[in-house]
């Protein structure tokens, strides 16, 4: 699965969003999350991020962002 991470806190340029197979992303306040269920791991929304904030959660020390996204795209 791919996971947003620091780099789009007040970024949210949502490129992303719209190129989703799957509709995936859920949109906060000053962030957007992906649900790590619904990811298909495609791996289109990550060159379209212009704030390099997508990333596949086999790189080492995603776990904390695998939780972030989880958490929070359940509670939007
Ligand atoms: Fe959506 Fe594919 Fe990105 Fe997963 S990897 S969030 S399915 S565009």
């Amino acid at each position: 699965t791919y996971v947003v991470t620091e780099n789009c806190i007040a970024c949210k340029y949502t490129d992303c969003v719209e190129v989703c197979p799957v509709d995936c992303f859920y949109e906060g306040e000053n962030t957007l999350v992906i649900h790590p269920d619904e990811c298909i791991d495609c791996g289109v929304c990550e060159p379209e991020c212009p704030a390099d904030a997508i990333r596949p959660d086999t790189e080492p020390g995603m776990e904390q962002w695998v939780e972030f996204n989880r958490k929070f795209s359940e509670q939007w």
